[in-house]
């Protein structure tokens, strides 16, 4: 129907992660956006600016069986299972496509909304519409789709993803749902993202639809449909289907900067505040004496300086030597896997650091954040390896 090799990402909050600003956005590209940093792309609000993207990557970890239950950190922020708000969060993501912690090398304020894309030539428009949706539960929606008909040979009565499916499928669409979407008009695609405004008395949602192109005129009884990107089964793909009918439309217009709140664009929460700290001295430096590629250094520098550390360990082991003679020697091994952490972001730093100013010898980085609070750790808990996620 429409391209979806190409990137397309509609930025719709930003926040403030390991004092750098990032973007989150809802993913309109192929199953998974080429995000590496280096990527030049357009971005496209009220005009076009062409930027970098830059390495951002923040910790998120999962704790199972705390007095609280499950609890997961994301970038210093834990959210426990006793925090239903919180915690339900994760149940629309599956059909929004989030695309978090987006950095960008220029130095640029992006006005939101805004589109992301490989393309110089997009238009967005923002249209006001009246839609009448052909879906009755949020199961029905997108990926949930894909979830529900992969639960439905396996699934259990008790298990948790049997409990979310019974979740998905009695929860009505309601407005502030956002829902990418695809339709063609006159003959001509394009892709956008639709978000439900307020329920009318006749069961039609007021809706905005953020799409790509001005030039795609949205008649009555356009009907917006969903290909969701997610397989059932390995080899087999979600087949689009019809998501709404347009009502009627109330007005089209090209973006305008949204106050939060008010439209699609949503106030996210700050990461977790890190000391930035000096790896000599361990003096705390405060984050204001810093512009904002020393902020993207001593951020690099905290994933890149543990690795560091251990392989001056490594080397100092007599039997290292020894051990490399044989492969599958447990030492030979972490020590291949720590020389391939250390190859990963050398090129991102670029023989950059950024020199304590108290002691001028060591380099400085980002100390520990916060921990879980001591509350939940009232009784052991397990904890899976921090595999920091990336995202460029
Ligand atoms: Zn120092």
């Amino acid at each position: 129907m429409t391209d979806h090799d190409g990137l397309l990402i509609l930025l719709t909050s930003r926040s403030h992660s390991r004092h750098q600003t990032v973007y989150h956005g809802i993913s309109l590209s192929g199953p998974e956006p080429k995000l590496d940093a280096g990527r030049r792309v357009w971005v496209h609000g009220q005009s076009a600016v062409e930027v970098e993207f830059a390495f951002h990557q923040i910790t998120t970890r999962r704790f199972s069986d705390t007095p609280r239950g499950c609890a997961y950190e994301e970038d210093g922020n834990f959210t426990f299972e006793d925090e239903p708000q919180k915690w339900r969060k994760s149940m629309p993501s599956c059909i929004t496509e989030p695309v978090n912690y987006l950095k960008f090398r220029d130095s640029v304020e992006i006005p939101l909304p805004a589109f992301v894309s490989d393309r110089r030539d997009l238009h967005p428009a923002a249209t006001n519409l009246v839609v009448n949706l052909c879906v009755s539960s949020v199961g029905e929606l997108g990926e949930a789709r894909a979830e529900l008909d992969s639960l439905q040979d396996t699934s259990l009565n008790h298990s948790p993803r049997a409990q979310a499916r019974k979740q998905l499928l009695a929860t009505s669409p309601s407005s502030g749902m956002v829902i990418p979407v695809e339709y063609i008009s006159r003959g001509h695609p394009d892709v956008g993202v639709l978000l439900l405004s307020e329920l009318r008395p006749d069961g039609c949602f007021r809706a905005i639809l953020y799409h790509t192109d001005t030039a795609a005129t949205i008649d009555m009884n356009t009907i917006l449909s969903r290909w969701p990107r997610r397989m059932i089964r390995i080899y087999e793909w979600q087949k689009p289907y019809d998501l709404a009918r347009v009502v009627s439309v109330l007005g089209s217009g090209p973006f305008t900067v949204e106050v939060p709140g008010t439209g699609i664009v949503g106030a996210c929460e700050d990461g977790a505040k890190f000391p930035i700290e000096c790896s000599a001295c361990g003096s705390i430096v405060p984050a204001a004496a810093f512009d904002r590629e020393q902020l993207s250094i001593i951020d690099l520098w905290s994933w890149y300086y543990p690795w560091l550390d251990e392989q001056t360990r490594l080397l100092e082991i007599p039997d290292l030597q020894d051990a490399e003679k044989s492969t599958t020697h447990p030492l030979f091994r972490r020590s291949r896997f720590v020389n391939e952490r250390i190859a990963f972001y050398e090129p991102l730093i670029r023989d950059r650091c950024v020199i304590c100013p108290n002691c001028g010898a060591g380099v400085l980085r980002l100390g520990d954040g916060p921990r879980v609070p001591k509350s939940a750790l009232a009784k052991p808990i397990t904890q899976t390896p921090s595999s920091g996620h990336r995202r460029s």
